[in-house]
This record gives structure tokens, C-alpha cells and sequence, in this order.
């Protein structure tokens, strides 16, 4: 192969050390970047393609379809589906995950009316689109939970038709984690026949699993299908996901392909295969245990800056089990700074590992210095 060019090399050595640079002061979004994936750089030398479903052979050979069956285990294990009863594979990220959830609820029930909070990620109005699924949006409570006097209702008038929820595990910007059991409590009170449940449990759905008390959240909680992303809590350079559904649902949407010898369950053709592999490592190199002491110290890094905020005459909350501290918006200099997330009047910072409280009292710091003038 020819060699790197000199102004070639350059513009790779400044951006390097620009990321560099802007990784350190990222506080608003969900992203551990605490991950070491070193050791399977030299899988880089492959033409590495998960074409398929990572249930069935494929003529694609070159694949990780063994490794990601795995991961859909332990996924299914943590999401409390029996692996033998779960099908599901390693997507591009939340988004296409929450798009998997909606399109087998589509193939299952396409008269329904799909209900997503307003606090609800903005991929999911995009997929609705996409699919073309009928859909009503549902105010949020203060906390971020849906409305569920406004879905008991606005689910009665429609009570005639299969009902689709798109529940919260975790909303993106308060944490908010919507009750499935009040959930299925308003099906059972208006009778609902036909009903299907999608999670979108994107940073959640590593955090619950993890915690003593959790809200209920899996498949036990009366889910049909759930996405979680593989780059936020566990970390990863390359964006991810997995999505998990019942294995009786997937023949819904099976197609067989002769071209690739592979059956078309998934949305994408060609997928990573490398994203399957970094996901099935980090479980190995820091098995449960290790995932569980990364969350109880995340959420007790949440717990001190909740209270340096206060302290500060800045308030501050979180929800329950969540890592997300919602605070007073600052300055926009602040925000761009921090790289916090703003929203109306208030904004976030996500204390995944590599948020640590020396930066945590450092942007604190910066928000007293600079009070908001406005508003
Ligand atoms: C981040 C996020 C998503 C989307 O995930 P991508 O991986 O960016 O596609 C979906 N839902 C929630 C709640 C999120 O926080």
C-alpha cells in the first residue's frame, strides 16, 4: 500500500489531538469512554462483515456471528428473557433498535396507535415516521415519567384498536424511567386485547440490571422488545446497540435471501462486526461484577454532584437509579465548555466513569463564576 502522505499525516496528528482534547471535557452525554479494546485492534485486518441474522449460517462466512449470539445471551439474561427464548442481534445503536421494536409491533398489530411521552428520544418520532405507524404523543410528568393519566384516557378513547407503547427505561434528558406496571395496570382496567410494549432502555438497561432496588424493567415486566446502546454505558468507540425481542415474534419478519445464504431478520444488510466483539470483551474483561461496581460508583458520583450543586445555590436532582443530574441551565459558554446538554431551562450531566468529581467541582466552579444574567 502507498504511504501516508506528509499533509496527510499532519491533518490525522491535529485531529487526533483535538479529540483528545475535547474528550476530556465531555460531561452531558451518556458515554463511558473508560474501555481499553486494544487487544482486538488486529481484527481491523479483516473484511468482518455480520451480514445476516446471527441466528442462521450465512454464505458470508467472515463473520462474529458466534460472539454475538453470546452477547444476545447475556443481554437476555440481564433483561430476564431465558437465552433460549430470545432472538435478537447487535445494532448500529438505539435508534435502530427502537426502529426494530416499532417495526415487529407494525408486523404484529398495523392498526394499533403507538404512545410515546413527550420526553420520549427524538429517534422515536423519526421511526414513526419512517414507518408510517399511526401515533399519539403523551404529555410527560415534571420527573420526566409519562403522563399515565393522560395515557389511561387518551388509550380509553381509542380503546378499539391494539395499543403500542414505547416506554421509557431511562429518558435521555432526565433519567425518567416510565412504570411498567402502571403501564399494564391501565391494559388490564380498560381490557385491552392486543397490546405490545417496546423499551427503550438505550443507558438504563445497563444501569438496573445492577442496582438493589430497581424499577421494573425487563421482559418479567410484561415487555415485548427492548434496544440498549452499547456505546454509553459500557463504552465503546464505535456507536452501538442491541436489541432483543421474543423468538416466536421474529418468524413475523424472516425472510430468507438466497444471494447471502442468510435470512433477513435484521434491519440493516451488512452490519459490524467488530461492535459484537467489543461489546462480548468488555463483558469478559469486566464480567458482572465489575459492570455492577461501575454503576453503584456512577451513581454515587451522581449522588455528590446532586449535592455540590445544591450546595452551591445551584439546584439539582436526579431520578431514582439514575446517573443523570439535572441542574439549573448555565451560561452558554458553560455548556459549550462542559459539552453539557441544555434543554429549555435546565441541563444534564451524565456521570458515567470517565466524569469524575475533579471535573464535576471544576464545572461547578465555572458555573458560579459565570451566574446567569437572563431569565
Ligand atoms: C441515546 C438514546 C437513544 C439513541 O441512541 P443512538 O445510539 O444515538 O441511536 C435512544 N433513546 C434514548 C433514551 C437515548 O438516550
Amino acid at each position: 500500500m502507498p504511504e501516508t502522505p506528509p499533509q496527510t499525516q499532519k491533518q490525522i496528528d491535529d485531529l487526533f489531538s483535538e479529540l483528545k482534547t475535547l474528550s476530556d471535557a465531555q460531561l452531558g452525554y451518556p458515554t463511558n469512554q473508560c474501555f481499553d479494546y486494544s487487544s482486538l485492534f488486529r481484527f481491523l485486518e479483516f473484511s468482518i462483515n455480520n451480514v445476516g441474522d446471527p441466528f442462521h449460517d450465512s454464505l458470508y462466512r467472515v463473520n462474529s456471528h458466534e460472539i454475538e449470539r453470546e452477547v444476545i445471551a447475556t443481554f437476555a439474561n440481564l433483561m430476564r428473557l431465558s437465552p433460549d427464548e430470545t432472538w435478537g442481534y447487535v445494532t448500529s445503536g438505539g435508534t435502530e433498535g427502537n426502529m426494530y421494536g416499532l417495526y415487529m409491533a407494525r408486523e404484529m398489530f398495523p392498526e394499533a396507535v403507538v404512545y410515546f411521552s413527550q420526553d420520549t428520544h427524538y429517534s422515536v418520532r423519526k421511526n414513526l415516521r419512517v414507518l408510517n405507524y399511526r401515533n399519539i404523543m403523551i404529555r410527560s410528568l415534571d420527573n420526566g415519567e409519562i403522563d399515565y393519566e393522560d395515557l389511561r384516557e387518551t388509550i380509553r378513547i381509542n380503546r378499539h384498536l391494539p395499543v403500542v407503547v414505547m416506554a421509557n427505561i431511562g429518558t435521555t434528558m432526565k433519567g425518567a424511567v416510565d412504570d411498567l406496571d402502571k403501564i399494564r395496570d391501565i391494559f388490564d382496567e380498560l381490557a385491552i386485547s392486543s397490546s405490545y410494549i417496546h423499551a427503550d432502555a438505550a443507558l438504563s438497561g445497563m444501569i438496573l440490571p445492577f442496582v438493589d432496588d430497581p424499577q421494573p424493567y425487563g421482559f418479567d415486566a410484561g415487555i415485548d422488545s427492548i434496544a440498549i446502546s452499547g456505546h454509553k454505558m459500557i463504552g465503546s468507540p464505535l456507536p452501538s446497540g442491541v436489541v432483543l425481542t421474543k423468538s416466536d415474534y421474529v418468524g413475523r419478519v424472516a425472510r430468507s435471501i438466497e444471494y447471502v445464504g442468510a435470512m433477513d431478520t435484521t434491519l440493516s444488510g451488512s452490519r459490524n462486526a467488530i461492535t459484537p466483539l467489543m461489546l462480548w470483551y468488555a463483558f469478559k474483561q469486566q464480567g458482572l461484577e465489575g459492570f455492577r461496581n461501575i454503576v453503584h460508583e456512577s451513581l454515587a458520583t451522581a449522588e455528590y454532584a446532586v449535592g455540590k450543586f445544591n450546595e452551591h445555590g445551584i439546584p439539582a436532582w436526579r431520578n431514582k437509579n439514575s446517573i443523570t443530574v439535572v441542574f439549573r441551565r448555565p451560561t452558554d459558554e458553560v455548556v459549550r465548555k462542559w459539552q453539557m446538554a441544555p434543554y429549555e431551562n435546565f441541563a444534564h450531566i451524565i456521570t458515567v466513569p470517565n466524569v469524575t468529581r475533579d471535573k464535576i467541582d471544576a464545572a461547578i466552579a465555572d458555573c458560579v463564576a459565570n451566574p446567569r444574567t437572563t431569565n
